[in-house]
């Protein structure tokens, strides 16, 4: 037997129905829509020739963000994987503790080591991005997203991180000395510090990143020993915020 109530009561609509001439051209009160239309200039987009630039929330393709320092913000949480409704991403997280060196690839404990996402699942409901509590995952305006094979639409982490800015280390290398992950999150590491260059230098002198964060130090004046910490919080001067 069903738990719904039952009542006798007679349906009441919400809104009161048409009546007069209302309710004689309610039928065809439709095709006012498609007549109006009839009047209104044609627009032909001339793609792909001609670009349309999209609205500026446009939900496109994603990007696995960095901060300022090189080092990636994705944790490998997988709540992204989890709101996904379409099942279009996949992650595995990993510790950067097992990283040689006192290397991290994002702050913290874990990052992101198999970060994949299904273009062909993927329906850009954006529900991945709300979840993110890094801010790590966001979508760009990109719209072209087509390939010829099924695999290739099957974007890898490489694919979907954002290119290292000008001043940016390339990850993996240590944390800001004197810092925790929340300064990562609150936005108060603004670049690499003089011992994270000196760290790739030794481990990768070769990194093509070494010369422009150099320069950011550099220019920042960053202190090389890390020990010139602010007395409010503790934190390397000129690089924490
Ligand atoms: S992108 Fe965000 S939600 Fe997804 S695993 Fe990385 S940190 Fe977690």
């Amino acid at each position: 037997m069903s738990d719904k109530p039952t009542t006798n009561e007679p349906y009441e609509p919400l809104i009161e129905p048409p009546t007069g001439i209302a309710e004689i051209l309610a039928p065809i009160a439709g095709f006012g829509v498609t007549f109006a239309s009839m009047f209104r200039p044609t627009v032909t987009e001339q793609y792909p020739f001609e670009k349309v630039p999209t609205k500026p929330r446009y939900h496109g393709r994603h990007q696995l963000n960095r901060y300022a320092d090189g080092l990636e913000k994705c944790i490998g949480c997988e709540l992204c994987a989890w709101a996904c409704p379409a099942d279009a991403i996949y992650v595995e997280g990993a510790s950067n503790a097992d990283l040689p060196d006192g290397a991290h690839r994002s702050p913290g404990e874990r990052y992101g080591s198999v970060y994949q996402i299904n273009y062909l699942r993927c329906i850009f409901c954006g529900l991945c991005i709300e979840a993110c509590p890094t801010r790590a995952l966001t979508m760009t305006n990109e719209y072209e997203l087509t390939g010829p094979t099924r695999a290739g639409l099957i974007w890898e982490k490489e694919d979907l991180l954002a290119p290292l800015r000008e001043g940016m280390l390339a990850a993996p290398h240590p944390m800001v000395p004197g810092t925790e992950d929340t300064q990562y999150y609150r936005g108060e590491v603004t670049g690499p510090v003089a011992e994270q260059v000196a760290w790739v230098a030794d481990h990768r002198p070769d990194d093509p990143t070494l010369a422009s964060a150099r320069a950011a130090v550099a220019a920042s004046g960053t202190a090389a020993s890390g020990t010139a910490a602010s007395p409010a919080s503790g934190a390397p001067t000129g690089t924490v915020r």
